[in-house]
């Protein structure tokens, strides 16, 4: 058949480095916890904002410059941004992609993260620190979504560039990066333990 996809949606996933995520995951998932003990500001608006879950967006998102494990983990995402950023054939212009946000999102059972995107940025992503087994994975909706107004669906069997949702495993140690438009959710978590990520903002500066 003649046709070649055009205008993809690219989706990066990768173990966070070759070998030693488990140990790394584990003393992230320590800072983790003190992050929320620490945040009372942020508990508090999670309380009223966010059931059964704590997010240090809005009241802690710059960990990146402030906790030694954090400013470790951005070393490590730096390079997978970069590659990311090259394989999107992003001309930066003399600027550098640089981490501006970074918080830690902790979902207990039932806990939800509705459907957004990450505006003022470039390059956005998740690295998962604890998933308890089977918990939610993250659900990203083709960006066209809007504009299919009257197209028919697309048939169960679909090829997967024609998919217009697609759900992404999370597993300890796996960092997943898209563009900072593209829209994405996780559906109220059903596992009893706690599932532990840190998300950030890549921004060109
Ligand atoms: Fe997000």
């Amino acid at each position: 058949m003649p046709v070649k996809p055009w205008f993809p949606t690219l989706i990066y996933e990768s173990p966070l480095q070759a070998r030693g995520n488990r140990a790394f995951a584990r003393s992230l998932l320590e800072d983790c916890h003190k992050v929320r003990a620490h945040d009372r500001a942020g508990q508090r608006w999670c309380r009223e904002n966010y059931p059964a879950g704590y997010t240090s967006y809005g009241t802690l998102c710059n960990l990146h410059q402030t906790f030694s494990t954090f400013m470790e983990l951005e070393k490590k995402i730096r390079a997978h941004v970069q590659r990311f950023a090259r394989r999107l054939d992003m001309n930066l212009q003399g600027a550098r992609l640089q981490m501006t946000d970074c918080w830690v999102n902790v979902m207990s059972r039932h806990a939800v993260h509705p459907l957004h995107l990450h505006p003022l940025a470039v390059v956005s992503g998740t690295y998962y620190v604890a998933t308890p087994p089977g918990c939610s994975r993250i659900r990203f909706e083709d960006p066209r979504l809007d504009k299919f107004m009257g197209a028919p669906p697309k048939r169960s069997e679909c090829r997967p560039e024609n998919r217009q949702q697609v759900f992404r495993e999370v597993e300890v140690g796996k960092l997943i990066l898209f563009e900072s438009w593209l829209r994405h959710e996780v559906a109220s978590n059903p596992s009893a333990g706690e599932r532990v990520s840190v998300s950030f903002n890549y921004n060109w500066i």
